[in-house]
């Protein structure tokens, strides 16, 4: 028998679902929106709702963007012939705020896992094969230092490599294991400027 309501009992189970959202914090998250005033609820509910319509992948570098392409692409002083490459938009966020890299990027959308079953065509990897048909002097290769970035990394300056484009991988300095969203700005920077070429 349900001693509560059964529509506090759904929002708290689809709360749950969240990462880091545990059933404890989802019952208290339930509870505390019912008690908001209906207006905040709807400006809440408005702006989940509205992201998840409007906010797509840049066409050319599949980042998070509200338009065709994102504010890197379509500035005209960044330099289009330095690619970056990077796991996902959290990590090419955490390069933009260093505010030292004036190349543009290329999000994967994840990393090659043999153990989960992720394959290069589960990521945007054909994508960025295609984008190295053009103008492309250095793809700078920062996945993450997991086994799956790493296997990543390999696996594409295998593929890379023949082209002729020059393909560097970021420096240590980022730990391993390490997500690059969490490590300092001088570590990224340090890993950036001690690239080695591949
Ligand atoms: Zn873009």
């Amino acid at each position: 028998m349900n001693y509560y309501s059964d529509y506090i009992g759904k929002m708290a189970e689809e709360l749950s679902r969240l990462p880091g959202i545990g059933p404890k914090s989802a019952t208290r998250l339930a509870y505390h929106i019912i008690n908001m005033p209906k207006d905040q609820v709807k400006i809440l509910t408005d702006s989940i709702t509205d992201a998840r319509e409007n906010v797509r992948y840049c066409k050319c570098c599949f980042n998070l963007t509200d338009s065709e392409l994102c504010p890197v692409c379509r500035n005209e002083k960044r330099d289009k012939t330095q690619i970056m490459v990077v796991e996902n938009p959290r990590d090419m966020a955490a390069y933009e705020k260093t505010g030292k890299y004036n190349g543009v990027y290329h999000v994967l959308h994840g990393a090659m896992s043999p153990m989960l079953g992720i394959g290069p065509e589960d990521i945007k990897l054909k994508e960025l094969i295609i984008r190295l048909q053009g103008d492309v002097k250095e793809l700078i290769i920062a996945t993450n230092s997991s086994l799956e970035g790493e296997a990543t990394a390999m696996y594409i300056s295998k593929l890379v490599k023949p082209t002729g484009i020059l393909v560097t991988r970021i420096a240590s300095g980022v730990p391993v294991g390490g997500d690059l969203e969490y490590i300092d700005e001088i570590t990224l920077l340090r890993a950036f400027e001690g690239r080695v070429t591949l």
